[in-house]
């Protein structure tokens, strides 16, 4: 059985054009031979109806409280909604399918409600439908935890289902169908002459992925990358091919591109704060310990970490940014807060060992009077937080400074 799994996100899903679009790709797929599993998103983004972020408006309506377990239920309706409606668009053109939750089509993960991990998939149901001949619709981004409450995957995650799907089903391939026409180097929305890519790596697109760009999200990466499926990022609104992602090894007729590209794109990841606590007196060692103790006591995520022989510099994202203040301060240390800051990062397998790129990075930045507050850097990665409001000059800036564009 030649198996392919199609993802379509909520954009895609959100209007009858853009649904009579889903089903021309799902009959057109038919037609060449495949046995379709179809992973569908809640319809539309924020303010659409049934949009995921719709549904947690109407939940923070008043002032009660909606406990994680409850909020998974609530978030999970979204997918449902979306697979009844294919379900019935494919009906009127006698396409026999049929719908199934994450639950059905064999999602177990932990109870981490609103983020959580999947332990295993036991997709016997989905594998008994597609034997009759069914198009199999699954609800994205829900699973089943092992006392049987509905969770969620982390936002973004129909492309982890879709994915993870694919890997257990052994699937051909797994195209993510979404609004833009496959991965560009930048986010198109802010860099409009971003341009897309015909071939990522896995390690490419998790590191952007990871780095802030929303197109895939990074766990659906890993786990294509641990199974080895190739995955197509595509346009729902076009035949385009988009970009494949896949190993290197897998792209025999274009390796070398692949390979010789140091840079790959731009990625953002804006609303952060920046914190500054120095030892004042204290010892610098017991001082980063107890600030990093205390951070992830408290779960707030650190990143962007620069441990100086005087002190500590770290990000946290702004929505933390009071309560480790609070922390902080408890601990009768003097922290200096910066927020509203933007970390901006230069993605490429080839960065590692390219003299010059830190200094194309300063120049682009600098020509454009944009202040770096802070740099690091990895073999794959150099970031540079920025103020918020240079966060859009600062991504033109770099995708035209290392040619990026069309
Ligand atoms: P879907 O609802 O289909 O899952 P998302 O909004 O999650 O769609 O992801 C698609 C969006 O990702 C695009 O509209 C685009 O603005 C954004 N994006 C960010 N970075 C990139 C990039 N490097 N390439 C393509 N799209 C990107
Ligand atoms: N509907 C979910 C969200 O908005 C999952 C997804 O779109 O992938 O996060
Ligand atoms: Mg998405």
């Amino acid at each position: 059985m030649r198996i392919l799994v199609q993802k379509f996100g909520g954009t895609s899903l959100s209007t009858s054009e853009a649904r009579d679009h889903v089903v021309s790709h799902i009959r057109r797929e038919l037609e060449n031979g495949f046995r379709l599993v179809v992973v569908v998103s809640a319809m539309g983004r924020k303010g659409d109806p049934y949009a995921t972020d719709t549904l947690l408006e109407l939940a923070a309506e008043g002032q009660g409280f909606l406990p994680p377990r409850e909020q998974d239920l609530l978030m999970a309706c979204g997918e449902m909604i979306s697979a009844a409606k294919l379900c019935s668009l494919l009906a009127e053109c006698g396409v026999a399918s049929t719908v199934l939750t994450g639950a059905q089509a064999g999602f177990r993960t932990d109870s981490h409600f609103g983020n959580a991990r999947i332990l295993e998939i036991v997709p016997t149901r989905v594998l008994e439908e597609l034997e009759q001949d069914k198009v199999v619709i699954v609800t994205g981004f829900q699973g089943q935890n092992l006392t049987g409450d509905f969770t969620t995957l982390g936002r973004g995650g129909s492309d982890t289902s879709a994915t993870a799907l694919g890997a257990a089903l052994h699937a051909e391939i797994v195209d993510i169908y979404t609004d833009v026409n496959g991965i560009l180097t930048a986010d198109p929305r802010i860099v409009e002459d971003a341009r897309p890519l015909e071939y990522v790596s896995y390690a490419e697109i998790c590191n952007m992925a990871h780095q802030g760009a929303k197109v895939i999200h990074p766990r659906a990466v890993e786990i294509a990358m641990q199974s080895g499926i190739p995955v197509r990022v595509r346009s729902t609104f076009s035949e385009g091919e988009g970009t494949l992602v896949a190993n290197p090894e897998g792209f025999k007729d274009v390796q070398l591109g692949i390979v010789d590209r140091y840079v790959t794109g731009i990625a953002y990841v804006a609303n952060v704060t920046q914190i500054r606590v120095e030892a004042a007196g204290k010892g610098a060692d017991n001082l980063q310990l107890q600030v990093f103790k205390a951070m992830a006591e408290n779960a707030i995520s650190v990143d962007f970490i620069n441990v100086t022989p005087t002190g500590v510099v770290y990000t946290v994202f702004d929505k933390d940014a009071l309560k480790a203040e609070s922390v902080l301060n408890a601990l009768e240390l003097s922290p200096q807060f910066l927020s509203g800051c933007a970390k901006v990062s230069v993605i490429g397998g080839g960065i590692n060992g390219v003299p010059g790129i830190m200094a194309k990075i300063v120049e682009a930045l600098t020509e454009q009077n944009i202040q770096i507050l802070q740099s690091a850097d990895s073999n794959t990665t150099i970031w540079v937080l920025v103020h918020k409001d240079d966060m859009v000059q600062a991504l033109r800036a770099l995708h035209d400074k290392f040619e990026l564009g069309r």
